[in-house]
């Protein structure tokens, strides 16, 4: 008698914690899983879904860990991320397929971001080693006045799915730079990501305590890690609508904070760019893993001379844009990142039909190989009207509108009529109209012939109006927030 061989499930791979320096369950021994938005049957791993007695204890341990990690010098801090990014550096491949696995975006993106990683890594180290603060002649001859920087505390480091490595690094590394302590919580999305980021500094020796992660729902549990009275400063990257949340509890408490937020970013395009030029990085910046970064390009504002020929070249190329696995090298792109985003950003195109011309994708990609994962088709919508919907609001996913503009004038009031001012480009040769944009538009990250998409890691990154709380993250500017300013006065002993 024959019998049928039942397919075994593999068992997934148990992750947890990261609390004084040893690996933990979480207390309440609950779980959730990660799995591949290119294939969700491919389950990454189990992961602790902690409460608010782990991230007491997490931030509880932070907390007896910051007076010996702020005592260290400077130099000695920045050992460890010296040690760190060597360790991430030589694990470069592994973390590009992780976050391919996890997040879904393009491997050539995610072996970027592994790389970026290295360089903020190395960037911060050697700030260890930078001036703090300067001398100020005082107007008594006698009297020496200095400033100087003091670390916060412990600090909340709150990250989202899309840049699941360098954003925490970008985070975390000035953090410990200037001697706070953390607790980490990565997005429930990218879990794995977050362990890899973590698992580098343990590699590196982190002394126990002085980065702790916890996974688990932020919706949960988010508000101990603002409202806990040990927390002294909390950096956050994500959705308007939980950052505003986070934002109100640290003022309640007087505590230090810093968001990241949404974007709807403009390209504007005058009729003596380089055409070919502008349509690529705008496709690229609309395009790339799927339209799923905050400095996307959603809104593309051209010149009525060139409105049709542009449109017309862009939906040609957009309609043979090769979507498909991250994994696969030849993917433009790949899949968004969960069923929710899937079906917020379907609602958005369903509702986009009704105000604009939709001229091209708007729907699901039909294929095998494509059946599994969470796929939009890239989608562009023609002659969208500035209050709609579609120009307004940010999608967060493969979709570009094309308004019209009459002239740059036009074209800049039409970009900055958004609540969102995060990244913006123009594509000119003109000196003169790209001195009148920068002056003119509203965003933190301005570009001229490029993608609005992609910083570096050594200049100021953030936006202005509702992105972002206005404070700065990258380059010198963390040192800003990471940091508080004491100024010293020195008198001499009985005069
Ligand atoms: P969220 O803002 O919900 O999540 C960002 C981070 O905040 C995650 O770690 C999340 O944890 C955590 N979080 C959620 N709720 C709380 C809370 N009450 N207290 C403390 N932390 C909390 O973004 P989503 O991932 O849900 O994405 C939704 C939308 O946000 C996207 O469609 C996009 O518009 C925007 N977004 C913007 C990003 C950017 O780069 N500016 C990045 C990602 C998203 P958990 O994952 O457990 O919920």
């Amino acid at each position: 008698m024959g019998f049928q061989k039942r397919e075994e499930a593999p068992i997934p791979a148990r992750f947890g914690n990261f609390i004084n320096g040893r690996w933990v369950d979480a207390l309440g021994g609950r779980t959730f899983r990660s799995t591949n938005p290119a294939d969700t049957r491919d389950v990454i791993g189990e992961f602790p879904a902690s409460g608010a007695d782990d991230l007491q204890l997490a931030i509880h341990t932070a907390h007896h860990a910051f007076p010996a990690w702020r005592a260290l010098s400077g130099f000695a801090r920045g050992e460890y991320l010296r040690k760190a990014a060597d360790i991430l550096e030589s694990r470069v491949q592994e973390a590009a397929q992780a976050m391919v696995r996890e997040n879904g975006k393009t491997i050539a993106e995610a072996r970027g971001e592994a790389l970026r990683g290295v360089t903020l890594l190395r960037f911060y180290a050697s700030e260890a080693v930078r001036s703090v603060g300067e001398v100020v002649p005082s107007v008594n001859a006698r009297t020496l006045i200095y400033t100087t920087r003091d670390p916060l505390g412990v600090v909340s480091i709150i990250t989202p799915w899309n840049f699941p490595i360098a954003i925490p690094l970008w985070k975390i590394a000035p953090a410990l730079v200037y001697g706070n302590t953390v607790v980490f919580k990565p997005a429930s999305i990218t879990p794995h990501c977050g362990f890899l980021v973590t698992q580098v500094f343990e590699q590196a020796g982190i002394p126990p305590g002085v980065l702790n992660f916890v996974t688990g729902s932020g919706g949960g549990f988010g508000q101990e890690l603002v409202r806990n009275e040990k927390i002294h400063g909390v950096s956050f990257t994500g959705s308007n609508s939980v950052g505003r949340r986070i934002g109100q509890w640290a003022a309640e408490r007087g505590v230090k904070f810093q968001l990241e937020m949404g974007g709807k970013n403009p390209v504007i395009v005058l009729p003596d760019c380089d055409l070919e030029q502008a349509i690529a990085l705008t496709l690229r910046g609309a395009f790339s893993y799927a339209g799923q970064k905050c400095t996307a390009t959603s809104r593309a504002i051209v010149l009525d001379s060139i409105y049709d020929s542009f449109s017309q070249q862009l939906v040609e190329r957009a309609r043979s844009l090769k979507i498909g696995p991250g994994s696969d090298e030849s993917t433009f792109v790949p899949p968004v990142v969960s069923e929710d985003q899937k079906t917020s950003i379907l609602a958005a195109i369903e509702k986009g039909k009704s105000e604009a011309r939709l001229l091209c994708g708007g729907g699901t990609p039909q294929g095998d190989s494509l059946k599994h994962g969470y796929y939009i088709e890239p989608t562009i919508f023609a002659d969208v009207k500035p209050d709609s919907s579609l120009a307004q609001e940010e999608i967060f996913g493969p979709v570009l509108v094309l308004m019209r503009a009459r002239s740059l004038d036009d074209a800049v009031a039409l970009a900055n009529n958004v609540r969102f001012g995060l990244s913006a480009s123009i594509f000119t040769r003109d000196i003169n109209a790209i001195q009148e944009y920068a002056q003119r538009i509203e965003a933190g990250v301005v570009k001229v012939n490029s993608e609005t998409a992609g910083v570096e890691p050594q200049v100021p990154f953030g936006g202005m109006k509702e992105s972002s709380s206005h404070s700065r993250e990258q380059g010198r500017a963390a040192m800003d927030f990471f940091t508080n300013i004491k100024t010293v006065y020195i008198d001499r002993a009985g005069q």
